[in-house]
């Protein structure tokens, strides 16, 4: 792509994760995904090192070195999402690495590839014999840079100086100071060259310690000069992340759940540091913390403050600095922007430049903005909400950033990016900050890498002083329930669809543009294009709401598209009359299992999948039969005889899917779930008590997904009804043998007094001391659903898979794609969503478990493993207790 760009002289920018702040990852060219097709990776030498593409996501880095206690030196807040090609092209950093453990100072080797496609890969000595004669022009400039500037002393200063702090503005010249082989600083220059300079294809990075033992404490101090002497104290003390939050930060997340009280009774000027140590074990520890307590003990805080390791403690300090940006981005006016700013002031002047920051935001009424940051680097961010609206906001901004740049480079010689990336936003004050030498050797470094200017063009490198000003992106109000978004690309990491269709973040988009055209009369054009991708908006949206988990403003991307195919749907006639007549629908369901099954084993699944295929498709909504397509489910209520003194009174409420859909032919003669379910709560001494009208009932998740939502609230409520008489008005706990449903429920009858549990936390809640567990010694992988994830009880499965198996896997995907319907109308989505599955479960293991009868459909058929549902693996591992 890049050689074909090359010869036709296209703009290409690539793009990882798009979670930038500067524009960076932007274009109205070429953009080129460094993620789908680049997501290899292979730790080294136990850990210590460890080589991946552009696309994996650095939490996923993490994961892989988790086992050998180490992980990568680059910690973005963004690292959830952000990926490699990102995390290493903008230089990112976070609250623990500051400068030693950033990407450029913890980089081994690239694989890069240049504007014409030359690949270089810089640990291979052929390779780099190769570049030097194919890119002699490069090679040869790079040398005469190198000599040029360590011959030029004042400028070898200047580099120095700026990298005493935090800085990504500009490039990283510090690599033509720090290194003398040019290889060696070619690879350092792509460091923070965002994208600018050529592709990073692959990098090896030298990992870091992952430090086992931790402890953090909330010091309040009366005023931010207090709290930064702390934080210059600090700066020789055994800490490994230095937090500070001036008052107006803590205001905004004094009414956030879960946060301190007396963070609402705080002095006018009170200032936050938050401090955390990092130890290999407890003594280290203690010690830390003692000589922390010493070197500060003469400034006197606000409030006492005592380090602590104990988590719910240890997160919520966390959970006030992490809600920052967010809290803002939440209550901000529909239709403004939240800007965060990223600078960095001299550590020992960072009182004097945060009350002059303060000072600013005065002058222009930036009323509710917050400072907070990585202190001990110096690095402060600020965050405030702009309209781009108005002429007139666009001035105030324009002025604002204007006397933002004189303050942070005349007054303190700091930098106007620290973390983030120059991108568009500061590309017009490189000069300013760098000074024109530099200036000039950053345009001649452009210059020499991409010598037509097609790479990533405007991005630090841009003549146009008012670049910042131009091409500001409107957000304008389409629905209360998007409307928060910032746009920031969290959530799609969590989206199964991301890749195939749409992501959350791109459907929000697509519905802002339709409001937009709406606004100016064009609802024509509106719905042409609400039409043109529906598939990739609608089809491709398992409504699982994982997004939300991911999402800062915790917008249910799922949930709107259900709101929107229930305005398509409002009123649906057949939707009313199945679920008046839910009764009938079960059977009718039951009855075309059984004679597809005997069609099927007739003709073969295959030329089945065929009839079925044909046949819906003239119907208008194709579906897809398999080989693990349910049997008709035999659901045999039994009498309970036998029940001891102590028996526990449950109300069951088995799903409709589990109603409907028994064991699949690959399950041989094992029960459906509802027989098993009965068979351990017998066992486990449970007095089962059936909802009234059982057969009539349903959670309503089906027709809610379907966006049949006056359907779902029927159901819902005759469900609600019926479990409260059957519970006794909420006594005895009602257990749901399906998690999608039991999470459907959850949300549903939130406000209720019913104690509504899933088949996994009825199990460790009620059945562990009921029920004698011995595991059976197979190896198993255990699948959590995306609604157990949801729910938080994740940890209920896995502990109970390990009390029934002697060996557990628990491979993880983002939602597996099934979706209720979609597995059999659109198939590729489940198939997508599970791609990774089988290398996540070693070749010898043949039984799977999951909590979702449809799911371990998809499961089953995108694996290699047959998954079954949890009771099956329960039931095999559990005796009645003998007292
Ligand atoms: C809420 C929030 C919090 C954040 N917190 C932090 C933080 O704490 N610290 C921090 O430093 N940043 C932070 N960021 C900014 C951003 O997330 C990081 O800079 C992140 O590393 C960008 O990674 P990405 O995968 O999203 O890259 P992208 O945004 O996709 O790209 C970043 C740059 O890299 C270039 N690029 C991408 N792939 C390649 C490649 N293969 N080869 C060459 N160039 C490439 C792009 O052209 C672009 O210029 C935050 C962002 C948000 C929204």
């Amino acid at each position: 792509m890049l050689e074909e760009a090359n010869k036709l002289n296209l703009p290409v920018t690539f793009r990882a994760a798009g979670t930038s702040l500067s524009g960076q990852a932007v274009s109205d060219s070429i953009l080129i995904l460094t993620s789908k097709y680049w997501t290899n990776s292979e730790v080294l030498e136990n850990g210590n090192r460890i080589k991946l593409q552009p696309g994996v996501i650095g939490a996923r880095a993490n994961i892989m070195l988790k086992p050998y206690g180490r992980k990568i030196g680059p910690d973005p807040a963004s690292i959830n999402s952000a990926m490699i090609g990102g995390i290493a092209a903008n230089n990112a950093s976070g609250m623990c690495c500051g400068t030693a453990q950033n990407s450029y100072k913890t980089l081994e080797s690239l694989k890069i590839i240049f504007y014409d496609g030359f690949l270089l890969d810089t640990s291979n000595s052929e390779s780099i014999e190769k570049f030097k004669i194919h890119h002699a022009v490069i090679y040869n400039e790079v040398v005469q840079i190198i000599k040029e500037t360590q011959d030029n002393q004042k400028l070898v200063e200047r580099i120095h100086h700026k990298y005493k702090m935090k800085n990504t503005t500009g490039y990283s010249l510090n690599a033509l100071v720090d290194y003398t082989n040019p290889i060696d600083v070619i690879t350092h220059l792509m460091i923070g060259s965002e994208g600018t300079l050529g592709m990073i294809a692959e990098i090896t990075y030298n990992t870091v310690i992952e430090h086992a033992f931790k402890a953090s404490a909330l010091m309040i101090f009366e005023n931010i000069e207090m709290a930064c002497n702390v934080v210059s104290i600090l700066k020789s003390a055994p800490v490994a992340a230095v937090e500070l939050m001036d008052r107006a930060s803590l205001r905004s997340v004094e009414e956030m759940e879960g946060v301190p009280n007396y963070l609402s009774t705080l002095s006018q000027g009170a200032s936050a540091v938050l401090v955390e140590t990092v130890a290999a074990n407890n003594e280290e520890l203690t010690a830390q913390i003692v000589e922390i307590e010493k070197a500060i003990n003469h400034i006197k805080p606000e409030l006492p403050f005592k380090f602590t390791d104990d988590a719910s403690l240890y997160n919520q300090y966390w959970k006030i600095r992490k809600g920052l940006f967010p809290t803002i981005g939440a209550i901000r006016k529909i239709g403004t922007t939240v800007i965060i700013e990223d600078i960095a002031f001299p550590v020992p002047r960072l009182a004097e430049g945060t009350l002059d920051l303060q000072d600013l935001f005065k002058k222009y009424n930036y009323d509710k903005a917050v400072i907070f940051g990585h202190a001990l680097d110096g690095n402060l961010h600020f965050v405030f909400t702009q309209d781009f609206g108005a002429a007139s906001e666009i001035k105030r901004y324009e002025d604002f950033m204007e006397e933002l740049a004189i303050l942070v480079v005349d007054k303190y010689d700091g930098a106007l990016k620290s973390e983030h990336g120059t991108g568009r936003n500061m590309a017009p004050f490189v000069e300013k900050e760098w000074g024109a030498e530099a200036y000039i050797l950053m345009k001649r470094i452009k210059q020499i890498f991409d010598p037509k200017g097609i790479i990533n063009p405007g991005v630090i490198i841009n003549d146009d002083k008012k670049a910042h000003l131009k091409n500001l992106k409107p957000l304008p109000k389409a629905d209360d329930q998007i409307d928060k978004c910032i746009e920031c690309g969290f959530c799609e990491a969590n989206c199964v669809s991301y890749d195939l269709g749409f992501s959350p973040r791109q459907r929000i988009v697509l519905h802002r543009e339709m409001s937009r055209l709406d606004a100016l009369g064009l609802s024509k054009e509106a719905r042409e294009l609400e039409k043109s991708f529906e598939y990739g908006f609608d089809s491709m949206c398992a409504t699982d709401g994982l997004c939300m988990l991911a999402c800062p403003v915790k917008i249910n991307t799922g949930d709107y598209v259900k709101r929107v195919r229930a305005r398509k749907h409002s009123g649906n006639k057949i939707a009313k009359m199945i679920v008046n007549n839910f009764s009938l629908t079960i059977k009718g369901v039951r009855v075309g299992l059984t004679l597809s099954h005997v069609f099927a084993n007739i003709i073969g699944h295959k030329a089945y999948n065929k009839v079925v295929g044909t046949a819906t498709s003239i119907l208008g909504q194709k579906m897809e039969w398999t080989k693990y397509t349910p049997k008709a489910a035999q659901v045999k209520i039994q009498k309970q005889t036998g029940l001891k003194p102590n028996a526990l009174k449950v109300v069951y409420f088995s799903s409709c899917i589990n109603r409907m859909m028994g064991a699949s032919n690959s399950y041989g003669d094992e029960d459906t779930v509802f027989n098993k379910t009965l068979n351990i709560l017998n066992k486990a001494n449970c007095e089962i008590i059936y909802p009234e009208d059982r057969e009539n009932l349903c959670c309503g998740l089906a027709f809610k997904s379907q966006g049949f939502a006056e359907s779902a609230n029927i159901a819902s409520d005759k469900l609600f009804q019926s479990l409260l008489k059957a519970s006794n008005n909420g006594e005895y706990p009602i257990l749901c043998d399906m998690s999608p449903c039991s999470l459907q429920m959850r949300e549903s009858m939130e406000d209720s007094s019913l104690k509504l549990y899933d088949i996994t936390n009825f199990t460790t809640e009620f059945l562990l001391d009921r029920l004698e567990f011995v595991p059976v010694d197979k190896e198993v992988a255990v699948y959590s659903v995306c609604s157990l994830k949801k729910m938080g009880i994740e940890e209920d499965l896995y502990s109970i898979a390990k009390l029934c198996s002697t060996q557990v896997y628990t491979p993880s995907t983002n939602c597996c794609g099934f979706a209720g319907n979609k597995g059999f109308n659109f198939p590729e989505l489940n198939e997508h969503g599970l791609r990774t599955l089988d290398e996540q479960i070693p070749e010898s293991v043949t039984d799977g478990y999951s909590t979702s009868r449809t799911c371990e459909i998809g499961l089953s058929k995108n694996s290699k493993v047959d998954f079954k549902p949890i009771v099956n693996l329960i039931d095999l591992a559990t005796k009645p207790k003998i007292n």
